[in-house]
């Protein structure tokens, strides 16, 4: 007969508490904070069979995201799975830009230059779990949001999410820009992968279990963003913006390629971590 408290305890010696609290509160279906007010409650053998799974598998180095299924992005939960980036904290930065630059600039779909957020016409490049593109829909109603994925898997997570958190947006499978024709945008978004091929971190932690093609690109780990900042231009409309999240050691080289390519007013700023992380600038 094992308590909460004892499969605690046992799961001690090979976890950090707070991730054991998080997989033995979605085996039994309650939150975390429960398990701290039913130390005494009893576990039948399913549920120890079930969390002893988990934490060999988190012991093994599987994401806790993955674990749950699930993990919070700006303030709501995102289902995830093999097929999709597990959201980054980080990636909040680049909503938060792009909510600014949406409220306080012209971005816009009538060039008039009054009632600025209406119609905005918004995409995210390689989606995801629709992370990004769920959250700007939600957070501006107004705006015509447009999220691609080159995976189809990706995009079924993506279609979950909005439809589980009532987000109205176009779901599309495409490269990068190669299925959007001659459509233009006010602002694109997109973090797109950007480690280099070679980086030892690809072999350590979660990112060991994330796909390959949404975190490598490249030998520089530039060549994703080669691409999205040759091909913006031809997809932004005038005055549109685009704005990218890339690694630490890429902010040099990313304004070197936002400035080759014609867009102005470029700016760069830091994650909570103080590294340069977002990067953008707007079309004449
Ligand atoms: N847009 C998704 C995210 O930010 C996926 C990004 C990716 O796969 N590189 O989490």
């Amino acid at each position: 007969m094992s308590t909460v408290a004892a499969a605690l305890a046992a799961a001690r010696t090979k976890l950090p508490a707070s991730e054991a609290r998080l997989l033995l509160g979605h085996v039994l279906g309650r939150p975390a904070a429960w398990l701290l007010t039913h130390d005494d409650e009893v576990l039948d053998e399913a549920a120890l069979l079930a969390f002893a799974s988990r934490v060999a598998r988190r012991a093994g180095g599987e994401p806790v995201a993955y674990l749950l299924g699930y993990r919070e992005f700006f303030g709501r939960e995102f289902a995830v799975s093999r097929a999709v980036l597990i959201p980054r904290p980080e990636t909040e930065l680049l909503i938060e830009i792009a909510l600014a630059r949406v409220m306080r600039s012209g971005i816009h779909a009538d060039g008039a230059g009054n009632a600025a957020t209406s119609a905005a016409r918004i995409l995210d490049l390689g989606t995801g779990s629709g992370c990004i593109a769920i959250t700007l829909a939600l957070e501006i109603p107004q705006a015509q949001v447009t999220a691609v994925d080159a995976s189809a898997a990706a995009l079924e997570v993506a279609q979950d999410n909005a439809e589980r958190l009532g987000a109205k947006l176009r779901l599309l499978q495409s490269h990068w820009f190669d299925r959007l024709a001659d459509e233009r945008f006010d602002l694109i978004v997109t973090n797109p992968p950007y480690i280099a091929d070679a980086d030892p971190h690809l072999l350590a932690g979660d990112l060991r279990h994330e796909p390959a093609t949404a975190l490598s690109s490249g030998a520089d780990g530039l060549d994703a963003i080669r691409q999205i900042v040759d091909g913006a231009s031809a997809h932004l409309a005038p005055g549109g913006q685009l704005w990218l999240e890339h690694g630490y050691d890429q902010a040099v080289a990313v304004k070197e390629l936002l400035a080759a390519a014609g867009l102005t007013g470029i700016e760069q700023y830091r994650d909570l971590a103080g590294i340069v992380r977002v990067s953008g600038g707007r079309r004449q």
